[in-house]
């Protein structure tokens, strides 16, 4: 770690006060800081011999296999990297269906015989691993007599450190060859992607391309909690979420925390999480206060997709890490508090071909820009083909309470393109002339101001699937998912656009070509421009309007999970080699099963909390109201205290309420988990729970609003949005 002291005004460097109380005054360079625990190019081109570092390049980039011998040597390489940076142990690092990752360490020591150890990594460990899945969600695909599971060593994601442990990324699969993981399916989309990316620009006339990425680049909302006033609330610990609560006098209405002044101690959160999360090359670049009160953001610099994806999962956990640190809990949750914005997460994707060239950036005239209207094209016909797909990559229980409310678009998927490119497409489907559309000078009407050209296009927040200039944004997922799910999703689908209109244009003479993709165009345009809107996304009128253009609005996760096994999503899968019917199936029964065990654990916590600490604390404070009128009443018969008894009667009523709703809502919870079948168990919690929930939590919203603070049995919005 370098700690030189750089000369003052450099613009590189940044005050580091908080990493160790002896260089309080210290500069550091955080371009130095930068990767320094990371296995990567830099570190490889430097430590490996030339030869064996072009083999393993070959493999990254051109994914050609790895012999055992090379990966001898980078193994040995890689574990006296790891050792002179204090670690002791590998793992392999993966990602099991769940939306967190798993790990199991391994050190590298190796007895010699003689008492003493050496530290030893081969080839071999690095490649492979033998993790015991059994205790993984499968959905079925492995029995757990089979309990072998196997990592592979994913070379295109660079391994690095942490507390102590070199982290080597792989993929996580069956001991019959099933995908386990959300890693493997992934990077099978980016390679259909790729294949199907390049040769529809080789068909095109462009050949100079080798390969093109899918580039993501994930925004990420939390909120911050003080840590003492989370640890009592048994919701937050058990849910995730808050089940019920007075709401605050005052909320995000004053629209005073987005983009406001950062607080001291979340000042101080997001600088240390800045550096843990730049350490680990993660390049975290903007963060803000969100909305709600207490809500947060940060964004990355995009990354080619698993990198990205791997980098969102890090910075999930190293947010987690970095509160604890700071006495704070970071909570990842899609909803959780009732009345304020959820958090979300936006995929901002995109496509980039090997010499550096973004396949959805317009240019100055997208009119004339075939390659970009091709492109374009194939994302808005692989939206519109499989919106209910895209939309279940957003499922979740979690974020159920999100989609349609007033922070999110509803659950409906639907394109927004912005006036210039909608006015490309209709000049296309109507054969009119498109001329160039100058950009309009932005004037802020103060000569002191730098002038800007206008972007063409505005920002709509209320779309689900935004192009933003030169990138499209898909803002229906919620904060604690993977992100590898849409964009396994989003890749394939693309991939099969990219594919028919391949086969559409293949036997065209080249001279010919761009009569034939106007046609092949306007055809798309037609079929597909139902699912263009640019209007607000959050308004009724969309429902009913999306509604008579056949557009899917599938509500709950159990609503759209059922489309993830139709015919048309099979083919999809199968024909990519993205997943095998069983995988598919697995996922499909996962998603269901988490969503019926979270409803259950929620109604678990309703009636633990209900039964055994609200409704104790309301009725101590009805005992001693009512108490203490009929004291002052016997002292003084003709006192006047109808307040004190119509409060009285209120609490005893708040009481009746919830008392008979814990005792349905435990009925319902046993005939719900009695149901063996997964859907009908499912479809019990969406049409049971949930709504038995909305109805306790509004209830003792209501009854909490009631009682003095100092006698809740937890602490109140109040203090959990409004205490840092
Ligand atoms: P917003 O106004 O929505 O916050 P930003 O311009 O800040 O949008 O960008 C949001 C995210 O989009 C960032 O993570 C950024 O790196 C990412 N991004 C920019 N260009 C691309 C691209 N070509 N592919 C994927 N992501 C991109
Ligand atoms: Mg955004």
């Amino acid at each position: 770690m370098n700690e030189e002291v750089p000369q003052s005004g450099a613009s590189s460097f940044f005050c580091v006060r908080e990493r160790k109380v002896i260089m309080s005054s210290e500069w550091l360079s955080v371009a130095e800081i930068f990767g320094e625990d990371v296995f990567n190019d830099a570190v490889m081109q430097e430590r490996l011999p030339k030869k064996v570092y072009k083999k393993l390049k070959q493999t990254i980039e051109e994914g050609k296999e790895l012999d055992l011998e090379t990966a001898d040597v980078i193994a040995h390489e890689m574990k006296e990297w790891a050792i002179e940076k204090g670690a002791t142990h590998y793992t392999h690092w993966f990602q099991p269906m769940t939306n967190v990752t798993a790990e199991k360490h391994d050190s590298f020591i190796s007895p010699t015989g003689d008492g003493q150890v050496i530290m030893d990594f081969s080839g071999k460990e690095l490649v492979k691993g033998e993790p015991d899945a059994s205790s993984f969600p499968s959905g079925g695909l492995r029995a757990t007599f089979e309990a072998r599971g196997y990592t592979a060593w994913d070379p295109t994601s660079p391994a690095f450190i942490k507390d102590q442990t070199l982290y080597i990324p792989t993929a996580f699969c069956s001991y019959s060859g099933e995908a386990l993981d959300k890693k493997t399916p992934l990077l099978r989309s980016m390679d259909t992607l790729n294949t199907q990316a390049v040769r529809m620009l080789h068909l095109l006339g462009n050949d100079t391309v080798k390969r093109v990425s899918a580039t993501i680049g994930p925004e990420q909302e939390y909120f911050l909690v003080d840590k003492d006033l989370y640890s009592r609330r048994k919701d937050l610990i058990f849910c995730g979420r808050t089940l019920f609560g007075a709401p605050a006098p005052k909320g995000q209405e004053m629209e005073d925390h987005y983009f406001g002044a950062l607080k001291p101690r979340v000042s101080a959160y997001m600088h240390d999480l800045d550096l843990e999360l730049w350490k680990l090359g993660i390049p975290a670049k903007t963060k803000h206060n969100e909305v709600a009160p207490a809500q947060h953001e940060l964004a990355p610099v995009f990354d080619t997709a698993n990198i990205a994806v791997d980098h969102n999962q890090l910075t999930m956990e190293i947010m987690k890490k970095v509160a604890e640190k700071h006495g704070l809990t970071c909570l990842l949750h899609e909803k959780p508090f009732e009345g304020i914005n959820g958090s979300g997460k936006h995929n901002n994707w995109s496509l980039t071909t090997d010499d550096g060239v973004n396949l959805l950036n317009p240019g100055r005239t997208p009119a004339q820009n075939t390659q970009f209207l091709i492109f374009l094209m194939a994302v808005i016909k692989a939206v519109d083909d499989y919106a209910d797909l895209m939309r279940i990559s957003a499922a979740s229980a979690g974020n159920d309470h999100r989609l349609g409310g007033n922070e999110a678009p509803p659950a409906i998927v639907s394109i927004f393109l912005g006036d210039e490119l909608t006015h490309v497409l209709e000049s296309i489907e109507n054969d009119t002339y498109f001329g160039k559309q100058e950009k309009i000078q932005l004037d802020t009407g103060a000569p002191v101001l730098p002038h800007f050209l206008k972007d063409n296009t505005d920002r709509n927040r209320t779309s689900p699937f935004a192009f933003t200039g030169n990138k499209f944004e898909f803002r229906m997922l919620g904060s604690a998912a993977s992100v590898a799910t849409p964009n396994i999703i989003l890749n394939t689908a693309v991939a099969e656009s990219l594919d028919q209109f391949y086969e559409e244009l293949k036997d065209t003479d080249p001279a010919d070509m761009d009569e034939a993709v106007h046609a092949l165009l306007k055809r798309a345009i037609q079929k597909h421009k139902k699912v263009i809107f640019n209007g607000n996304g959050y308004s009724d009128e969309w429902v009913k309007e999306a509604s008579r253009r056949g557009l899917d609005n599938l509500e709950s996760t159990p609503d759209c999970l059922e489309r993830l096994l139709t015919a048309k999503s099979i083919t999809l899968f199968t024909k990519h080699h993205i997943y095998t019917e069983e995988e598919i199936r697995s996922r499909h029964d996962i998603l269901l099963e988490n969503y019926v065990k979270t409803i259950a654990i929620e109604a678990r916590t309703m009636v633990d909390i209900l039964s055994r600490d609200f409704l104790p604390a309301l009725l101590s404070y009805t005992g001693a109201v009512a108490s203490s009128t009929s004291s002052k009443k016997a002292l003084l018969p003709d006192l006047k205290t109808d307040a004190e008894e119509a409060l009285v009667r209120k609490l005893s009523n708040c009481y009746e309420i919830l008392a008979d709703g814990v005792q349905d809502l435990k009925e319902q919870l046993a005939k719900t988990e009695k149901e063996e079948d997964l859907k009908r168990s499912a479809f019990l919690g969406r049409n049971l729970l949930i709504p038995s929930l909305k109805h306790l939590g509004t209830a003792a919203s209501e009854a909490e609003a009631l009682i003095p603070e100092n006698l809740l049995p937890y602490p109140s919005y109040d203090q959990l949005l409004f205490s840092l």
